[in-house]
């Protein structure tokens, strides 16, 4: 009983380029559960050709989103195994109204619903900005800003060596259409848990730090 009380299951909310990732990631270190990132789980099923790539691809090179029962069925999937019994956190699910009842749906089902919903605002401005100057290294997948996470040298991942690149979906005309389908199809999500009482709101503007400092503080 006390160890079911102590589960953290946890939604990562938030416009494309707020931050999510990179604040996910240091979260779920926090509270040692794993971080899952649907996003993530597309660019590798692409990278190794599955048939889930082949699925997924157009979708993430225009900057549209995965039709919902593929998505859902991938995270019901995940959620189901042994590493995330103590809790986890899912970053980029869920991204519209069905998607978030679905998963209400999957966890009542468990016994254990969702105990936070963080969400990270950003401005519009800022979002396009942070999105263009993003990168990423193409052997060890770690992100860079050319604005406020500069790798050391120009092109080159401080971690490996590995080349860095930009995002099909970073690229301009993706950003401003990936952007307007978060307004459409995200942001009423915002609404939805905050009529629950699972909405914890963050600034996401500002130093890496922080942001992550202000999302402990509300969590806790
Ligand atoms: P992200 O890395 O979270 O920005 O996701 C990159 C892309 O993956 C999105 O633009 C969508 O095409 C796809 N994607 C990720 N998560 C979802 C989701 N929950 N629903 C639909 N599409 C998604």
């Amino acid at each position: 009983m006390g160890k079911t009380e102590r589960k953290r299951l946890m939604v990562m909310l938030g416009p494309p380029g707020a931050g999510k990732g990179t604040q996910a990631v240091n979260v779920a270190k926090r509270y040692s559960i794993p971080h899952i990132s649907t996003g993530d789980i597309f660019r590798a099923a692409i990278k190794e050709g599955t048939d889930l790539g082949r699925k997924a691809k157009k979708y993430l090179d225009a900057g549209e989103l995965v039709p919902d029962s593929v998505v859902t069925d991938i995270v019901a999937e995940r959620i189901s195994k042994d590493d995330c019994v103590g809790g986890f956190l899912l970053d980029g699910f869920p991204r519209t109204l069905p998607q978030a009842e679905a998963l209400d749906k999957m966890l009542s089902d468990k016994g254990c619903p969702l105990t936070a919903v963080v969400d990270l605002a950003v401005d519009r401005d800022a979002l396009v900005k942070r999105l263009t100057a993003r990168r990423a290294c193409s052997k060890c997948g770690e992100n860079y800003n050319l604005v406020s996470k500069a790798p050391k040298k120009e092109g080159v991942c401080d971690k490996c060596g590995g080349a860095l690149y930009q995002r099909d979906d970073d690229k301009r005309e993706t950003i401003e259409n990936r952007l307007s389908v978060y307004e459409k199809q995200t942001a009423p999500l915002i609404e939805y848990y905050k009529r629950s009482g699972r909405l914890v709101s963050a600034s996401g503007e500002g130093p890496i730090d922080g942001v992550f400092k202000r999302i402990c503080a509300a969590l806790d």
